[in-house]
This record gives structure tokens, C-alpha cells and sequence, in this order.
């Protein structure tokens, strides 16, 4: 129940979730949830919606596609108040003390002015750039002229990873972070940081909105997603995406000059991209099936658990899990270990315990390809040639190695069957970027 009316800034709630009091506020804007004008639809998620199975009792429809966010129907309307962006003044917001380097300078300046002139911008740098450092500035900016400011991702891991350090450095700044599993419950604050499908409870509230990973599933493709965005963010708000692998539809909204485009080719550190290795292993699907690991594979865990070197192995389905540990136990590996996929009620604890090295290895799917930092780790995927890994999974993968100044550099091993057009792309796409960043 909702009892404070600066819950409903720039929000849109149903009317059954307020308290008696709030429902009789004055200025209070309303609309229907569910459009019965022209073809039923979904004014929260934007869903074109069949009758028959929206169909509710007495004539009454509700949305069965955002559901699991609170049921939207034609029995009460979207409430909402107008964003008013209350926030404290705060001239010099940024605590942050670290310095960019003159590359990530230059990109900086550039996102400034994309938040002054309200623009919408793609800024491509490769993983391990410092994208979030790169934002600072023009985050600032926003919060020294009283703008709202929404931080999104498709990728819970990504939010949680980006929460702490905005919070590090805008100490003075109210923010929330929102994903489906927090316990923090919502409160009106400068800065939001939430996953995409948050997104589907504001409106019109942010003067900035950042998409980051946007590339990435659930957002990629997904209509209800880029609704969703359209309706968070105010009508001449100021967007941008970053990603180290745009995909095609972004790339067209730039071919099209809907969409402007900055490019980083380079870390932070100045290193090179880590490239990949690709080992050809016969049989490998075979073995792994019948809860094995081929020799050459089993050698080279060994070889990182003797080295102390921590790494994440990552397999393509939820299945391999269990099949993978049950292998690694038969090729008498004794290590700390988890296994960890995107339902995983314990995931976030799993990536926190590598985090801290009490782990030597996690057993992965895709959901740790991105947005996950674990300083000086190796990766090796098993099975690189399943069609689960795309080229862009596949980039990012090898972008969790060499992040760290200390260890710029370190193993990425693949290993297949057969070099599939996904991996082939993946080792091109690296090497361009090097070239690059050679060039530089
Ligand atoms: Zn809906």
C-alpha cells in the first residue's frame, strides 16, 4: 500500500495499490490501465491484447503479459503524479576521485553534452573501457541541474554491480536501486537504478535515462522493453545505450541518424583486448554427456587450480551444469567451486562468494557474460560451438579477462567442435577492435 504521495512522481500505479488518503488527492492524473478503445491493449506495457484471453468477469479485461508487475486491469485505473524533480540543490555532487584517461575524457565531455542537448546516443566501447566512469561527469552535470536520473539494464547482475559504485560516487545523491529479487522497496530519489522491466512502473520521470548492456535479452527484441523506456523517460529527456556489442537494430538507428554514435576501442588501461584461443576437441558434446571431461580439458583445469589462478568456466545450457560438475569430480578436481544460472535462487550470493575469493572457479551459463567484474580471472567456455553462444555472448565472455591494470592480460580458451561462423565473428570482432586501438 502506498501512503506517500512522492511514490507517484513520475510513476504510474495502479489506483488499488494506494492508501484511502492518496486516492483523494487532487492533483492526481489519471488513466485507463487497459485501452477498450479500437483494439484492447495495455497502456502500462503497450501489449496489443486477444479478448479471449483477457477476458476477466462482468465485461472487465486485464493484461496477462506484465503481469508478474502487479495486475493491470480495466477495474482500476493508472494513477500518477507529474515529475516534479524536488531534489535538493547540490552544486559539486560527484565524490568520485579517480582520473579518465584522455580517451575516456573525450567520451565524458561528449555524454555531457548528449545530456545537455537531449539527445539520444550510442556510445560503443569495448568491455572493460570504464564505461561507468566515463558517465560521471554527465551524471553530475544532470544532478547539479536538478534532473532525474534512471540508470537501467536488462541484466540484474549488472544493476547490482553498478549500484554501489554510483553510491560511492555520489555520496550526497539519494538513489534506489529496483530489480525483481530486492528487498529495498521504492523510494522518490534523484537517481534510479533499476532493471529494464522497472522501468514498466514509471512515467514520464526521467530527464536522463542510460541503457546499459542494451544489446543484451530481455531487452533486445523485446517491444515491451522499448515501450517501457519510451514511457520512463520524459518527453525531451536526453538517452543514452552503451554496450561493447551493439546489435543490428542499433546499428540501423545509426545508419538512419536517429541515433548519434561515439566508439572507444580501447581499455582503460591501454592494454589490448585479451585474444581467444579456439581448441578443436573431438567428441567434446559426447564426453560431456556422459559426464566426462576430454584429457586435454581436465589438463588445463588442473593447470589453473595449481597456478591459484581463478576462473569462470562457462557452459551453454543449465543442463551442462550438473553434467560438468559431475565430470569434474570424476577427473579428481579438488577445488572450491559453484555451479550458477539466471533462476538460480542463490546467485547472487554465488557471485558475491567469487567475489570475494572464496571460490576457485564458478561453473556459469551466459547470465555472467556481462556487466561482472572479477579482477585477474581466466575463462574458458565448454562447448563455444553450441548456437546458445552468439557472437556478441561470445565477445563478451572474453571481456571478463585482463580488466584489471595488475593482470591486463590472461587465458581465454574455447573449446569445440568445430568453429562455427558465431566464433569465427567473435575472434574477427576482437582483433578489429585491437587494430584499432593499435591505430590510436
Ligand atoms: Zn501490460
Amino acid at each position: 500500500m502506498i501512503n506517500d504521495s512522492s511514490e507517484l512522481y513520475g510513476r504510474q500505479i495502479s489506483l488499488s495499490e494506494l492508501s484511502p488518503e492518496l486516492k483523494q488527492l487532487p492533483n492526481i492524473s489519471i488513466r485507463p490501465a487497459i485501452n477498450k478503445t479500437g483494439r484492447l491493449s495495455c497502456n502500462r506495457c503497450g501489449s496489443k491484447l486477444k479478448t479471449r484471453d483477457a477476458q476477466l468477469p462482468n465485461k472487465h479485461f486485464y493484461c496477462y503479459v506484465c503481469i508478474q508487475m502487479q495486475r493491470m486491469d480495466t477495474l482500476n485505473p493508472l494513477v500518477t503524479l507529474p515529475e516534479p524533480n524536488l531534489f535538493p540543490p547540490n552544486e559539486q555532487p560527484l565524490s568520485w576521485q579517480g582520473k579518465l584517461t584522455n580517451l575516456q575524457e573525450k567520451c565524458a565531455t561528449q555524454v555531457v553534452e548528449i545530456f545537455k542537448k537531449r539527445q539520444r546516443h550510442l556510445l560503443w566501447a569495448v568491455t572493460g573501457a570504464g564505461k561507468t566512469e566515463m558517465l560521471f561527469k554527465g551524471i553530475a552535470y544532470a544532478l547539479s541541474h536538478g534532473l532525474r536520473i534512471g540508470i537501467a539494464s536488462p541484466r540484474v547482475d549488472v544493476c547490482i554491480e553498478l549500484f554501489p559504485r554510483i553510491q560511492a560516487a555520489f555520496d550526497q545523491t539519494s538513489i534506489v536501486l529496483l530489480h525483481g529479487k530486492s528487498t529495498q522497496s521504492y523510494k522518490y530519489c534523484q537517481i534510479t537504478i533499476c532493471t529494464t522491466h522497472q522501468l514498466l512502473r514509471f512515467y514520464h520521470a526521467f530527464d536522463v535515462l542510460v541503457i546499459d548492456e542494451v544489446d543484451v535479452f530481455p531487452f533486445s527484441g523485446n517491444p515491451m522493453l522499448h515501450f517501457a523506456v519510451q514511457n520512463a523517460i520524459k518527453r525531451n529527456g536526453a538517452m543514452l545505450f552503451l554496450t561493447a556489442t551493439p546489435d543490428r537494430q542499433l546499428l540501423n538507428q545509426v545508419q538512419r541518424k536517429t541515433l548519434s554514435i561515439s566508439y572507444l576501442p580501447i581499455r582503460y588501461h591501454g592494454h589490448l583486448l585479451p585474444e581467444i584461443t579456439i581448441i578443436k576437441t573431438r567428441r567434446l558434446d559426447q564426453a560431456i554427456r556422459q559426464g566426462q571431461l576430454p584429457p586435454k580439458i581436465s589438463e588445463a583445469i588442473f593447470k589453473l587450480i595449481n597456478e591459484k589462478q581463478r576462473f569462470l568456466l562457462f557452459v551453454p545450457r543449465i543442463i551442462d551444469l550438473k553434467l560438468v560438475r559431475i565430470a569434474i569430480k570424476c577427473a579428481g578436481i579438488v577445488a572450491k567451486y559453484e555451479t550458477v544460472f539466471s533462476a538460480d535462487p542463490d546467485r547472487i550470493e554465488k557471485v558475491a562468494k567469487m567475489r570475494h575469493r572464496q571460490l576457485d572457479f564458478l561453473i556459469t551459463t551466459t547470465i555472467l557474460e556481462r556487466g561482472v567484474t572479477f579482477p585477474g580471472i581466466d575463462v574458458i567456455v565448454l562447448k563455444a560451438d553450441d548456437e546458445i553462444f552468439s557472437a556478441a555472448a561470445l565477445v563478451q565472455i572474453a571481456g571478463r579477462v585482463g580488466r584489471n591494470s595488475d593482470r591486463p592480460k590472461g587465458r581465454v580458451l574455447f573449446y569445440c567442435e568445430t568453429r562455427t561462423a558465431n566464433i569465427k565473428s567473435c575472434d574477427r570482432q576482437i582483433k578489429r577492435m585491437n587494430q584499432r586501438a593499435r591505430q590510436l
